[in-house]
């Protein structure tokens, strides 16, 4: 399968030429740096770009006092990663091991550099991420969160850094780690899960957004009027990111949760064009990702639009903290999202047993443990083949006395033939039982159908899909089951303004989202690019009297 970390570790990696180096000079000014000082802080703007001149620099973890890796940093390297081109906050904290030189170059500045100077723009751009990359890799995390593995506030923010690309080392509050980072931070570790930052800072506030606003990917610009805003970070939506960037429209994503949408949960997308032996959605969304920051389309996560109403001549979209964002245009791309169990207790455990995504994340938790996948589709069926990678068994609940029809037939041999995966059919889940956590569930059907027992630490739910479009009110047309209706099928007015407008002038929609999409990763991405000339007729409606 194709691999982010395969295809970056062979990256040729060529220097900055004398050119580069020389137009960084114009731009920024020589600074020298004593030995043994701290030089970057992590959690501070990352809004310079530093080429390091000589001497050499590591990355310390000052809440350890020692470096997180052996790496030195030196001369002709530069310092920085992902973050700089979001405009975030600086993961790691950067020491000088010598006495150095660097040139200082401000963010803005270089970011016009790199886009008049491609071949400098390839070569930060495949460093940065490779950095990225290997932070996750060697799980070589600035960021500590220490809490019990099976707190549901510990497993959110897990999900979400995984889902987000940003490394996070997990810490047991009972072990002597714990106890050490608590005398140097000054907490206790039974007080509660706390984030811990390579700075020694100590975060209280154990959630998402909390994390998210303090290493800068919350970001939420308020004073602009952007040509467009993205409402959706999944596939569709980042096409359209990646495609109104390139166009030189101001472009901002709100995502609520993570970049990728559904393809980030997928860990292997088969039917891609272009990558013959699969790539994990994860990664595909993440270059999609990197390459949206590259032309300069703007980023904000975790926030949920909960409203979009006119205001004086343009869009503003209410987010769920109370924020307000100003647009011409809007492309909604919220795809889907999966319908929950009637259950007792369900909600308690969402996050706690109950998921609705097989990631790495999630499929560490269930090591060696009974899973049970509920739904007969082609989702369902790829979650059961990756957690049998490492659960003990995986009992996939069928409502049905057949998967021909709901789920494609290699996977359905693929389900068939591994020795740990149990198709139950006419089966449905009954009940759940656990304190904190699920510990079991029961079950109701299988051959005999009687109602059964199972020790099963996680469940599932992959049982179809409703469109995300609550936020929209009633602003635009949608149709029974609430997907948006564009194009002739939105009436004659918007057929006339294109295939992906909606029923209200300016805004549009691509993706899962839409009435009558194709559902899949290649459509929402098709779909995405294509919008943006839509879009940019309507900025530009000059454009279509010549
Ligand atoms: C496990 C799994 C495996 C799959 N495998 C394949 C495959 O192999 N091949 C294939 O072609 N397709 C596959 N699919 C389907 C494919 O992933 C989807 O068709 C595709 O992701 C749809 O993209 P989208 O951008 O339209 O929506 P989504 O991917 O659903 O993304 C929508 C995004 O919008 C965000 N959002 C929702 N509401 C709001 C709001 N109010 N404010 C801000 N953000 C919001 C969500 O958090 C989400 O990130 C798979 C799906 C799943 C779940």
């Amino acid at each position: 399968m194709e691999s982010l970390a395969e295809d970056l570790a062979t990256m040729v990696r060529r220097p900055l030429s004398e050119d580069h180096i020389a137009a960084i000079r114009r731009i920024g000014d020589e600074r020298t740096v004593a030995a043994d000082t701290i030089f970057l802080r992590a959690g501070a703007p990352a809004d310079e770009f530093f080429y390091v001149l000589d001497g050499g620099f590591q990355v310390w973890d000052e809440a350890r006092d020692r470096p997180l890796n052996p790496n030195i940093l030196g001369a002709g390297q530069f310092i920085g990663e992902i973050a700089f081109l979001t405009g975030g906050r600086m993961l790691d904290t950067m020491r000088s091991v010598s006495p150095a030189r660097v040139l200082a170059a401000p963010r803005d500045a270089m970011l016009r550099l790199m886009a008049i100077e491609p071949e400098m723009s390839d070569i930060l751009i495949s460093v940065f991420a490779s950095r990225r990359r290997a932070m996750l890799e060697r799980n070589a995390s600035a960021i500590t969160v220490v809490g019990p593995a099976d707190d549901r506030q510990v497993r959110a923010v897990a999900a979400f850094a995984a889902r987000n690309k940003f490394p996070v080392t997990l810490v047991d509050p009972a072990t002597d780690a714990a106890e050490m980072l608590g005398e140097r931070c000054a907490f206790n570790p039974a007080d509660g899960p706390k984030v811990i930052f390579a700075s020694g800072e100590v975060l209280a506030d154990c959630t998402p957004l909390a994390i998210a606003e303090r290493i800068g990917i919350a970001f939420m610009p308020t004073e602009a009027t952007f040509d467009v805003v993205i409402v959706g970070g999944g596939p569709a939506g980042l096409s359209a990111a990646v495609y109104a960037g390139a166009e030189g429209l101001r472009a901002l994503v709100v995502e609520d949760l993570a970049i990728g949408g559904q393809a980030g949960t997928s860990s292997r997308i088969e039917n891609y064009m272009g990558f013959p032996t699969g790539i994990s959605g994860a990664d595909l969304c993440f270059r999609g990702e990197v390459q949206a920051m590259k032309f300069g389309t703007t980023f904000a996560i975790p926030h949920r639009v909960t409203a979009i109403d006119p205001e004086g001549g343009h869009w503003c979209l209410r987010l769920d903290n109370g924020a307000k964002v100003q647009a011409l245009s809007v492309i909604v791309a919220t795809g889907v999202e999966y319908r929950r169990l009637q259950l007792d207790r369900f909600e308690a455990f969402e996050g706690a047993g109950i998921y609705y995504a097989a990631t790495q994340v999630e499929a560490r938790w269930c090591h060696e443990a009974e899973v049970v996948v509920i739904g007969g589709g082609n989702s369902a069926g790829q979650a059961a083949m990756f957690l049998s990678r490492t659960a003990k068994h995986v009992h996939v609940l069928v409502r049905g006395a057949s998967l021909a029809a709901s789920m494609s037939s290699y996977l359905v041999e693929r389900l068939t033939r591994a020795a740990n995966i149990t198709i139950h059919y006419r089966a449905q889940l009954t009940g759940l039982q656990g304190d904190a956590a699920l510990q079991a569930v029961t079950i109701k059907g299988g051959p005999d159908g009687q109602e059964w027992l199972l020790a099963a630490r996680a469940v599932f739910v992959m049982v179809g899909a409703a469109p995300n479009t609550g936020w929209l009110g009633c602003r635009v047309a949608v149709d029974k089951q609430g997907f948006v209706l564009t194009g002739a099928d939105a009436g004659p007015d918007a057929a006339a303004l294109g295939r992906y407008a909606t029923s209200c002038p300016g805004i549009y929609a691509v993706g899962d989202v839409r009435a009558g999409s194709v559902k899949r990763v290649a459509s929402g991405v098709g779909e995405g690019s294509m919008v943006i000339s839509e879009v940019w007729r309507h900025l530009n409606p000059q454009s279509l009297k010549v």
